[in-house]
């Protein structure tokens, strides 16, 4: 091979690196576009369940088109919403938890690919985009701070990243993003600030998969804890808590308990996952 040869290939593999034309399906491993967002292939795209349709007006979950469960004050909510009141005030999930669901988070959580963590958080601002639009063309911010569920101290060794940390900060790229695109005069003030010190795992709790709601709260009964220190950054602001899944809400209501008891005015939820819907007895 010539010298011109040698070159045009090195330059040809620099500028691959650099400019890579196309990459990995985050699910499947087939290889896609690089613009494709959130690094799925459409075959992927479709076998998620995304929420788009009806969900609860509390916790954000998913609903049937035939579920007809409404409270007293006309909120529709699901049968775990109507038997048992949250901490925070209102919830908003991306995807409802299936077989490929599942598949990503233990991608994320157990075989090392926090990158994934990442691309969901495009999922998740995409989920609120309509929301944080309203907002902006208001001038108005809907949240001060986001703060991500903390893991325990033993799983983030293990795992070498917090993936809600991962999601929480992407989501506020792109929420950064947007503001500097539309030249906002200070940016700043109309994007939330990432408090990721301020909520902490008080201690280690067991893996809350095989235990049921009672069970959970039980288990995660001063789990978290607000940093003192910290304390004043969450003090009468709006709260967005970022977590990977929602199943019964026992982790969401244990962190906005503290939060809510150190001083923040209100907490919201986002979750890229949610799912276990329980119908009333005799109902399936
Ligand atoms: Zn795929
Ligand atoms: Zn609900």
């Amino acid at each position: 091979m010539g010298f011109r040869d040698l070159l045009r290939t090195a330059s040809g593999e620099i500028a691959e690196a650099i400019f890579p034309s196309n990459i990995y399906c985050v699910l499947c491993g087939s290889l896609i576009d690089r613009s494709r967002p959130y690094a799925l292939c459409d075959e992927c795209v479709r076998k998620l369940h995304w929420i788009n349709g009806g969900t609860c007006d509390w916790c954000g979950k998913a609903l049937p088109d035939t579920y007809r469960g409404f409270s007293p004050d006309g909120r529709r909510l699901c049968y775990d919403c109507m038997t048992r009141e949250h901490y925070y005030r209102r919830g908003w999930s991306c995807l409802t938890y299936g077989l490929h669901e599942r598949e990503l988070m233990m991608d994320i959580k157990y075989n090392g690919k926090g990158y994934i963590a990442s691309k969901m958080g495009d999922v998740m601002y995409d989920r609120m985009e309509s929301l944080i639009e309203a907002a902006l063309a208001e001038g108005v911010i809907p949240f001060d701070a986001v703060v991500p569920v903390p893991v325990s101290r033993k799983r983030l060794v293990r795992r070498g990243y917090n993936q809600s940390e991962l999601m929480a900060q992407q989501f506020l790229r792109r929420w950064g993003q947007r503001l500097r695109e539309a030249d906002t005069a200070d940016p700043n003030s109309l994007c939330p600030r990432l408090e990721k010190h301020v909520l902490v795992r008080s201690r280690e709790t067991v893996m809350l998969r095989s235990l049921n709601p009672e069970e959970r709260r039980l288990v995660l009964h001063d789990a978290f804890a607000v940093n003192e220190r910290m304390r004043y950054r969450i003090e009468e602001k709006t709260i967005l808590l970022i977590d990977d899944i929602y199943t019964t809400g026992a982790t969401a209501d244990a962190c906005s308990k503290v939060l809510l008891e150190a001083g923040a005015s209100a907490v919201y939820l986002l979750t890229l996952c949610s799912g276990g819907n329980r119908l009333p007895k005799g109902e399936s």
